[in-house]
């Protein structure tokens, strides 16, 4: 996948490294302006102010390098800025990519895009929809319109599955974003209406055909980055399908404890997930994604 240079979006929040007081992050140190800091650095910062007398935040400031502000799990309202590494680079470029294309078609049908935004975590974290664990795989919370991303599930994806692709992993996110699309266009909801007044088998399979969906519309959003910023390269169809293989439910539930799936168990079979993301990079159309519709899915 060809993604570098291209517009990187402002709308990722990175989480990274904060504990939520949960005991389960990863790294276990305290978000530092987009760094994170062991605790050996902040004994030596309250040992160090003890000895000098000085504010311990000065201090640790001055360890940890300077700059930003301080912010712990207790100051989640400031968001941080996301660290500069290529991974975040990578996240930000395609989240550009996806408010781009999908700003696009929504202005194509006189409506405008609200942007979501992406946040990076590890382990778990506060969100409008509960505690999100980074166990249930990447999820989008209609409430907060935010996209939820661990990036361990990428490694995941090359370990378990042996998904090694950054456009598969571009397909992970634009699914999630295909999921907000959802919300803005008002399904999410009318989901949710049926859910609760159908029976538990008729709701999972409403679920299904969202899940679908959001396969479809990460399809339609690879189709036209690819019309407009030529980011495909030989072999990367083939690995979005293969993960979107690999993490379908049936796929899933022969792997021994499938514990780790994006945002829920009823995503739909392999060749189902596979045949929806290939309508909708073929096509680039949102109305090839009518999964409710659709009398064979
Ligand atoms: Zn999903």
């Amino acid at each position: 996948m060809k993604w570098e240079g291209n517009r990187e979006s402002d709308n990722v929040e990175d989480r990274r490294g904060e504990n939520d007081g949960g005991g389960n992050g990863g790294g276990g140190g305290f978000g530092f302006g987009g760094r994170s800091i062991g605790i050996g650095t902040i004994v030596v910062a309250l040992l160090g102010s003890y000895v000098l007398g000085v504010n311990p935040l000065t201090l640790l400031n001055v360890l940890s390098g300077g700059g930003g502000q301080l912010s712990t799990q207790h100051t989640q309202q400031t968001p941080h800025p996301p660290a500069d590494d290529r991974t975040t680079s990578f996240v930000q470029t395609v989240l550009g990519d996806t408010e781009d294309t999908w700003g696009a078609l929504f202005k194509a049908e006189g409506s405008s895009y609200v942007k979501p935004t992406l946040v990076l975590y590890t382990g778990r974290t506060e969100t409008a929809c509960g505690r999100g664990q980074s166990a249930s795989g990447p999820f989008y919370c209609p409430a907060d319109q935010k996209v939820y991303l661990d990036l361990d599930f990428f490694q995941l994806m090359q370990d378990r599955f042996k998904v090694s692709s950054e456009f598969a992993e571009a397909y992970v996110i634009a699914h999630e974003v295909g999921h907000h699309v959802q919300n803005l266009l008002g399904l999410s909801e009318k989901v949710d209406q049926a859910r609760r007044t159908q029976s538990e088998r008729q709701a999972n399979a409403m679920s299904v055909r969202l899940e679908l969906q959001a396969d479809c519309f990460a399809g339609v959003w690879a189709y036209h980055a690819n019309l407009d910023r030529k980011i495909l390269e030989k072999g990367d169809v083939e690995a979005a399908l293969k993960a979107a293989s690999a993490i379908g439910d049936d796929a899933l539930q022969r792997q021994a404890q499938g514990h780790v799936v994006p945002d829920s168990f009823t995503h739909g079979t392999s060749e189902q997930r596979v045949r929806w993301f290939g309508r909708g990079i073929a096509s680039g159309e949102i109305a090839q994604c009518n999964t409710f519709e659709a009398r064979q899915l």
